[in-house]
């Protein structure tokens, strides 16, 4: 087994011997005559990992030991290992200098074996327990010994109230793969102390890594103290040399009762920082109940998403496009509709964005493609004419690998000639990546697909695109443009948009119409298709079907 080593720097050979003598049996020594010397020998890390103890001199040539203190003591990593001074009585030694180092300890010069001896083997006894209680990258409290401290602050200042904050660096996980790990450890070294420099002067506190690029801080509760000291770590993050943005994500918990369980506690925090991620208006958010509401919610539909699509609870409602020459449907869309056991409805608006997340919307989305085949193969069966119906591909879908496979593969199956299939990709997609999914949808149209760009006008890349994906209609939506501008500037955005449309032989759908005023004007201005409740809701298969036969289509 390796030995533990003694550092031991003096210039003076004589002790340097002395000191061995005594120790070797017990520790490997490794010797440096002056403080330069030292803190060459302590970037080793091999050499670094393994010593429990430095025994400095104080006079030296070279760097003397209050030198070498300062910058040992500026060094996070060193903050584990021991160092215990030898002072002679025949000189005058700063020992108060020498704890405001960090100094742990001081032995008399010429050396008493014994007590040397158990100096150092205080010492690394205390150095051990301190490394158990911190983090070994940043310096800071591990997770165990914050929550440990957190207990221990909140039990004795019962009538007091407090308050818990996470800190964490926002995409940090991509700066750890773009930059490397070496890169990521330096940011969060950084993090670390800048931390420590805010906090450095108040009381009652305690802070810690909890994991990761997870940082949480408790103390009491002091909205402006708390303010400020959210925005002077993000102040000082932006001073970091690095080239890229580093943003923080604050989440903070008022804690109500102080008898609750500190993992709950943070738990509640970790929620409220939940709530700023994937948006960049916000960056720091304060728990209340609701986000738990929130939460429970969300994990119910997570519950019973598998056990409703077996059951088929999962149901496709049509909504027709009217065309607006002849006043009369053209086809439809097909939007899912969650029909609960106690035929309770549920809109997508709800569960969509939380199966985007977690990856469910692919096979949601495969069942609703296959409802829509079925109901098509039926028509052709039955001798109808059919018009085509329009299907919603989630951007999660445009990433897996199956897709076109999967899509093509029904297509096949139910055989139904593609030109009956129009497929509804959201514009917003195409700002991910847009040179895949020009592939892809180069991929569909060549199979003959017929593609919708959804919501157009809603993301920012929206001109862009259109001299570079192949598409066959675009579809705007009458709710992003009004939002917020006047009605002037929206006639005008639609008269551009559905010119520019014309220019590239690209026909309009506009979806979200909901008053005549809207119709008339969309008509005027050229728009070619209407999807919205002026016309007709969504609305179930059958009545579609009534719909459509009313009409004699
Ligand atoms: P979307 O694809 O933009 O669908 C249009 C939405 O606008 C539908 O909401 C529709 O009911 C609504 N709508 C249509 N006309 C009007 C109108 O005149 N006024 C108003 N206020 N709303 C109108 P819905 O059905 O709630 O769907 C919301 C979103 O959920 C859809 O937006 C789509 O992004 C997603 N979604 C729905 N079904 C599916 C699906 O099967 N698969 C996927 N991936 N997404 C779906
Ligand atoms: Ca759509
Ligand atoms: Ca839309």
């Amino acid at each position: 087994m390796r030995k533990n080593k003694i550092l031991v720097v003096d210039d003076s050979r004589l002790y340097r011997i002395t000191a061995t003598d005594i120790l070797a049996n017990e520790y490997d020594i490794v010797e440096a005559q002056n403080g330069l010397q030292a803190l060459e020998i302590l970037k080793n890390e091999k050499i670094r990992a393994f010593t429990v103890a430095i025994i400095l001199d104080l006079m030296m040539p070279v760097m003397d030991g209050y030198e070498f203190l300062e910058e040992f003591h500026k060094e996070e990593k060193y903050k584990n290992i021991p160092v215990i001074v030898a002072t002679s009585e025949d000189r005058q030694e700063n020992e108060k200098r020498c704890l405001q180092y960090g100094v742990w300890d001081f032995v008399r010069k010429p050396y008493d074996p014994d007590i040397l001896r158990m100096r150092i083997v205080n010492a690394a006894k205390r150095a051990w327990v301190q490394s158990m209680e911190h983090d070994p990258l940043t310096g800071v409290y591990n997770k165990q010994k914050l929550y440990q401290s957190m207990r221990e602050l909140i039990d004795r200042n019962r009538d007091k109230e407090f308050a818990y904050i996470q800190i964490d660096i926002e995409r940090f996980r991509m700066i750890n793969t773009f930059y490397g790990m070496a890169e990521g450890d330096r940011l969060l070294c950084f993090f670390a102390q800048v931390i420590r420099e805010v906090m450095w002067d108040y009381e009652d506190c305690c802070y810690g890594r909890i994991s990761g690029d997870i940082f949480g801080i408790c103390m009491l509760r002091d909205e402006e103290k708390i303010n400020f000291i959210e925005e002077t770590v993000r102040k000082k993050l932006k001073k970091y040399k690095a080239n890229y943005f580093i943003n923080t994500t604050t989440g903070i918990y008022f804690i109500e009762d102080n008898r609750m369980e500190i993992p709950e506690i943070c738990d509640k925090a970790a929620i409220a920082a939940k709530r700023c991620k994937n948006n960049y208006m916000i960056h720091k958010a304060l728990y209340t109940r609701e986000m738990s509401q929130v939460l429970i919610r969300e994990q119910k539909i997570i519950n019973e998403m598998d056990k409703a699509l077996e059951k088929e609870e999962f149901v496709a409602y049509f909504q027709p496009k009217y065309d607006l020459n002849t006043m009369k449907p053209s086809g439809a869309e097909a939007l899912v509709r969650w029909r609960k056991e106690d035929g309770k409805m549920v809109s997508p608006g709800e569960f969509i964005p939380i199966f985007e997340s977690n990856g469910f919307i692919i096979e949601l989305d495969y069942y609703m493609w296959e409802r829509v085949c079925r109901f098509i193969r039926r028509e052709l069966d039955e001798g109808h004419e059919v018009a085509p119906v329009s299907v919603n591909i989630s951007r999660v879908n445009l990433y897996n690998p199956k897709f076109f496979e999967s899509l093509v593969g029904l297509v096949e199956q139910y055989k139904i000639p593609p030109k009956y299939l129009h497929l509804e990709l959201t514009e917003s997609a195409f700002s991910d990546d847009a040179a895949m999914l020009q592939k892809t949808v180069d991929y569909l149209h060549k199979s003959g697909f017929t593609i919708l760009m959804d919501d157009f006008g809603s993301g920012y890349s929206s001109l862009n695109l259109l001299k570079d994906i192949n598409l066959d209609i675009l579809k705007i939506d009458m709710k992003f443009l009004s939002k917020g501008s006047s009605t002037e500037k929206c006639e005008k955005i639609i008269a551009a948009v559905i010119n520019m449309a014309e220019a590239l032989n690209l026909p309009v759908i506009a979806e979200g119409v909901e008053e005549e005023a809207q119709m008339q004007l969309l008509k005027r201005l050229g728009c070619n298709y209407i999807q919205g409740y002026y016309f007709a809701k969504p609305m179930p298969e059958k009545d579609y079907l009534s719909l459509m036969k009313k009409e004699n289509i």
